[in-house]
């Protein structure tokens, strides 16, 4: 049975893809909290031996993987959003309909695959 989108936000289709995308946050949280701990306590015992620099080091390790997974955290607050509004399945862009397979392998897509691309373009430069 083909999904159809946008999804109702009552219907069953809407409740599975709310469960995966909260589940999802949980551990995205627990992963953040997790990665937050282990690099204060790296930056201790290196501070321990003075150097400052190797400190500071494993500190942007840890901030540059929270910072991933806090992007992450925040697309999925937003696909969240739209499946309450009713236009989980849209571009948040363009408003075109996102490819269903997109959708299934990522489901805190809220862009088109055009969209998504021309983003992520614009973050590297
Ligand atoms: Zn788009």
């Amino acid at each position: 049975m083909a999904i159809r989108y946008p999804l109702d936000p009552a219907g069953a289709d809407a409740a599975a893809v709310r469960d995966t995308l909260r589940a999802r946050q949980r551990s995205l949280a627990d992963e953040i909290a997790a990665t937050r701990g282990t690099s204060e306590a790296r930056g201790d015992e290196v501070l321990d031996q003075k150097d400052e620099a190797t400190r500071r080091e494993f500190n942007e390790i840890g901030d540059a993987e929270v910072a991933r997974d806090v992007g992450e955290l925040r697309e999925i607050e937003a696909a969240l959003r739209r499946l309450d509004e009713g236009r989980y399945g849209l571009c948040a862009a363009c408003d075109a309909a996102i490819d269903p397979r997109r959708l299934q392998a990522e489901p805190f897509a809220v862009r088109c695959a055009a969209c998504q691309t021309q983003v992520e373009r614009g973050r590297r430069r």
